[in-house]
């Protein structure tokens, strides 16, 4: 087997361990006759992972008691639209900050619904960035005020949350998990799986019970939280494969020490950082007060040589480097399972081709 260094963006690299654990069960799950993907989930099997991942956020999160931890589906794309459904009433306001294409998406959603005031909007900063927690203005009344963590495709990333009165809602689709967070400090933090949690096809909710409570509007069943938190995500069945993946990736973190794995996470993104701040041939395309430590993102000085860099970059078996189609440039996703030999290797092709051009 020859593993490639992979930079996507999510899905993206899962630790080697939790795949090979996945494999050791995957037709028999712990002598039950059957995989785990077979098993019902309303069965015992099934329910001790369910109720392990849960644990385990909250082990790792510090989540405290009041909130409740959620499997949903539809991505974070979903929850784009059942945040302003359920917590946004028809004449009410909420705050975005709009800091680049994924905290637009949010702002689209959300207008479906009710008045948004976008109070702050650096989509088309460039180089892109986050804006001043002490310059934002807040509406008076808000029903809640939403942010990106960390902007995939840009690569900005909030070092700091704003502190204010309406509860604050992160999408941390990108960020979760690879830094130290006040979960106390927010109303509701979702992600999808597919980055730093574990493969596709689940949507992890933090969300505090007030909000879990709150009524705006007549929603399908399906789409209230309260369906969800009141039958611990299992009102319907929750995508039961990926969230025994996604348990066996907190056992993973747990393994390392998630302060070992987030110090780690500064490291890798600071390796990468230092070549770029080295000489002018690589451009980083965020400010640096709020760059991203999952997502690194540069140019080079022509297209021509970023297309040179990532033809030679697959031929070393490293993969995803190619910013995304929106933007273009080059991006490193190096999420919590990148290896850190990965990056050291990526370091060296930076040094070697600007060598060479
Ligand atoms: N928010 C952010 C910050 C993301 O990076 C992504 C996906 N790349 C999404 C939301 C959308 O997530 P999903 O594909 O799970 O709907």
């Amino acid at each position: 087997m020859t593993r490639s260094y992979n930079f996507y963006a999510g899905p993206s690299t899962l630790p080697l361990e939790v795949l090979e654990e996945a494999q050791a069960g995957f037709c028999e799950y712990k002598n039950s006759g059957m995989s785990i993907m077979e098993s019902s989930h309303r069965g015992k099997e099934y329910d001790a992972i369910h109720e392990e991942a849960i644990a385990n956020y909250k082990e790792l999160m510090g989540i405290p008691e009041g909130y409740s931890v959620l499997f949903l589906q539809g991505g974070a794309s979903t929850q784009f639209a059942m945040i302003p459904m359920n917590l946004l009433g028809q004449d009410q306001t909420a705050d975005y900050v709009n800091t680049g294409a994924w905290a637009s998406k949010a702002v689209k959603e959300a207008k479906l619904f009710g008045n948004i005031n976008v109070i702050a909007d650096t989509e088309k900063s460039a180089p892109a960035t986050i804006p001043a927690i002490d310059t934002l203005e807040y509406t008076n009344g808000a029903a809640y005020l939403h942010v990106t963590s960390n902007e995939t495709i840009s690569g900005a990333q909030w070092k700091q949350f704003p502190k204010c009165d309406a509860p604050l809602i992160a999408d941390m689709s990108s960020d979760i998990l690879s830094r130290e967070v006040n979960v106390a400090d927010f109303g509701m933090i979702y992600a999808g799986a597919q980055k730093n949690l574990g493969p596709a096809g689940c949507a992890l909710v933090i969300i505090r019970d007030d909000l879990v409570e709150k009524v705006v509007r007549v929603n399908p069943t399906m789409f209230q939280y309260k369906t969800h938190a009141s039958k611990n995500s299992l009102y319907n069945t929750p995508p039961s494969f990926t969230i025994y993946m996604m348990c066996l990736v907190t056992r993973w973190i747990k393994e390392i020490g998630k302060e070992n794995l987030f110090a780690q996470n500064v490291r890798k993104a600071k390796k990468i950082y230092d070549v770029i701040d080295a000489t002018d041939f690589f451009t980083g395309c965020a400010d640096k007060a709020c760059r991203s430590d999952m997502n690194v993102t540069f140019n080079l000085p022509t297209a021509e040589l970023e297309a040179k860099f990532f033809e030679e970059s697959v031929k070393l078996n490293t993969w995803g480097l190619k910013g995304h189609r929106s933007v273009g440039g080059l991006r490193a996703s190096i999420y919590n399972a990148f290896p850190e030999e990965g990056v050291d290797k990526l370091v060296d092709f930076m040094k070697d081709f600007e060598k060479r051009s």
